[in-house]
């Protein structure tokens, strides 16, 4: 199973990863965590993207797609993958064609996860992570059991700097002129699978599932 998961920030595709990589058994990789674990460990990647993600833009491709593909030739993806926030620009998929294509593979399925703009803003400034396992709650969407703990790890829960309304603005903004592009070029390649995601969030996954061909 190699698969994408695309859609606007806030539409959960880091929800919807967590309950994928445990039913199909393939590592999670998703570029934001990256990028966070990085600035939490001050190195000189997080520091770079740091001064991007601070402002809502994206990290520059020629960075993001190096990352990815280390991490694609690592021996945990050999059987599949489940990636999430990555490709986020055409060169970055362009670049990942390229990257799979040299290990003589491709991808199976590209989820595209579908919200409106109101829903995203109201997700994305109620959102709580954890920056341990890089789980993702809602103050009232999906509150963790105990109010500020992980439910998974037990590590405490934090508001993301970048989830403020400012900083939303810019990266939906973002999302829609580099991002969206991203719909058709994979429909065109027969790849995508669209999902409704204003849905109650197992619902959400339920969906996820048939499209992948499977059951829940
Ligand atoms: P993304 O990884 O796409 O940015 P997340 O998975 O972090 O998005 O979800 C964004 C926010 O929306 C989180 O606070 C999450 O708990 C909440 N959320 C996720 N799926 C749903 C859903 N189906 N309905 C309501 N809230 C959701
Ligand atoms: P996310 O956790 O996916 O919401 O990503 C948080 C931020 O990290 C984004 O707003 C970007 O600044 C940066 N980022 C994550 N993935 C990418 C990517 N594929 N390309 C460029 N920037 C990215």
């Amino acid at each position: 199973m190699r698969i994408v998961l695309l859609g606007p920030p806030g539409s959960g595709k880091g929800t919807q990863a967590k309950f994928i990589i445990d039913k199909f058994g393939i590592p999670h990789i998703s570029t934001g965590d990256i990028f966070r674990k990085n600035i939490k460990e001050g190195t000189p990647l997080g520091v770079e993207a740091k001064s991007y993600i601070d402002k809502g833009q994206l990290v520059p491709d020629e960075l993001t797609i190096a990352i990815v593909e280390d991490r694609l030739k690592e021996d945990d993806c050999k059987n599949g993958f489940m990636l999430d926030g990555f490709p986020r620009t055409v060169a970055q998929a362009e670049a990942l064609t390229k990257a799979l294509e040299s290990m003589n593979t491709s991808l199976d399925h590209v989820i595209n996860i579908a919200v409106a703009d109101k829903a995203l803003v109201d997700r994305l400034t109620g959102r709580r992570v954890c920056l341990s396992c890089g789980a993702s709650f809602h103050m009232v969407f999906n509150p963790p059991k105990k109010e500020g703990i992980c439910d998974y790890c037990s590590a405490e829960l934090v508001q993301r700097a970048d989830d403020n309304i400012d900083t939303v603005s810019s990266r939906l903004e973002v999302y829609g002129t580099q991002t969206k592009p991203l719909i058709e070029y994979y429909e065109i390649k027969g790849l995508l699978r669209a999902i409704e995601g204003e849905k109650d969030i197992d619902k959400v996954f339920e969906d996820i599932c048939k499209a992948l061909g499977s059951d829940k």
